[in-house]
């Protein structure tokens, strides 16, 4: 059998957008019910519950999880109020210990996916089970893996299969803890439109007031569901505090949201695909620009120094020649290209100018 054979109706038992919700970790009894009871009286609509049991952390000496007690806690979660329940395993033990608990959906974390034999392991373990796997894309941006991680279940005979989009990895410091790639996550949706693809923004974001902008764009280009993190006690939480939201303001931002219907017109669709891609350009040109004027404010500094003219001509001419000589090659208008460029070493002379006259 193939990935696009599968038929994936474990979906169409939730209304859609699936929102899965709950806390980054389980950290007690009293904060697991806490949190499912006020989602549950928040209005919001959310049919599944997660926490995190076992914790992949950055560091060493963390909170790592609180570990198989927490399975008694979505268990009562469960009983109470009613939510299926959802939980991250990252190796043979921790899917026995879930399968046993009964969890409802289980997930491959970003950090597992990226390691064939972690997800092998996984896979095997899991092997036959009906219970849908959600595989989050791999800490880096590459697409093979994360399909081939997909193919490693079904080999397994796992069926019920979802992915989460929660961002890639960057060096660079960005606005996001994990940048956002709709290309990819895009080129996913158009390889198997029938495999459910979840958004992650909490992950995505890392700060709580980027939240409902990604999720919209997510749910603009026709993403089936949301893995979101809320807490009781946002700022106390034991990991992942600053991108964590109560479940009165995850209430409300779904609230907020526009949600499409499955039957919108293809026009919407195409243009929310088109304008993700856009935003994923417009924030790496900002980037690459901001980049660029600190390299200047570093040239600005280099020539008070050495008490050098700001305004270097045959500089300027290389610039503009090697840009109009691009464009053209890029089948963009010359004029289009040097009047950027001209914005853009105005805006690095005026930097370097500030640092000259000490600004
Ligand atoms: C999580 O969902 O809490 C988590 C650890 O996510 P990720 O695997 O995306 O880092
Ligand atoms: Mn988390």
């Amino acid at each position: 059998m193939n990935l696009k054979d599968l038929q994936n109706d474990w979906i169409n038992e939730f209304s859609k957008p699936l929102i899965i919700a709950g806390p980054c970790s389980a950290e007690s009894e009293a904060q697991m019910m806490e949190t499912a009871q006020r989602l549950k009286e928040s209005g919001a609509e959310v049919p599944v519950f997660r926490a995190g049991i076992w914790k992949p952390r950055t560091k060493p000496n963390g909170f790592e999880g609180v570990g198989v007690i927490g399975l008694n806690w979505l268990k009562k979660v469960k009983d109470e109020f009613g939510f299926k329940t959802a939980t991250e395993v990252a190796n043979a033990h921790h899917v026995y210990a879930a399968l046993e608990a009964d969890v409802d959906i289980l997930w491959i974390g970003a950090r597992s996916t990226v390691n064939p034999f972690t997800v092998q392991e996984i896979a095997v373990a899991l092997k036959g089970t009906n219970k849908p796997v959600l595989v989050k894309n791999p800490v880096n941006p590459d697409l093979a893996l994360w399909i081939g991680a997909l193919e490693r279940l079904l080999g397994q005979d796992v069926k019920n299969l979802g992915v989460i989009h929660r961002g890639f990895s960057s060096y660079q410091k960005t606005k996001y803890r994990n940048l956002p790639n709709w290309q990819i996550a895009l080129d996913f949706k158009h390889q198997y439109p029938n495999i459910p693809m979840f958004v992650d923004p909490s992950h995505i974001c890392g700060r709580r007031d980027l939240l409902s902008d990604v999720t919209q764009e997510a749910f603009n280009v026709g993403y089936e569901g949301a893995m979101i993190e809320s807490h009781c006690n946002p700022d106390a939480a034991w990991s992942d505090a600053a991108q964590q939201i109560t479940p009165e303001v995850l209430a409300e931002m779904f609230g907020n949201l526009q949600i499409r219907n499955s039957d919108i017109s293809g026009f919407d669709e195409e243009m929310g695909k088109h304008r993700a891609l856009i935003s994923d350009i417009d924030f790496q040109l900002i980037e690459l620009l901001s980049n660029r004027m600190k390299i200047s404010e570093k040239i600005g500094a280099l020539k008070k120094e050495n008490n050098i003219a700001i305004f270097q001509p045959d500089r300027w001419k290389v610039i503009a020649e090697y840009a109009s000589a691009r464009a053209e090659e890029s089948g963009m208008g010359k004029d289009f290209i040097e009047k950027v460029f001209k914005a853009i070493h105005e805006e690095s002379i005026e930097v370097q100018n500030n640092i000259m006259i000490d600004k």
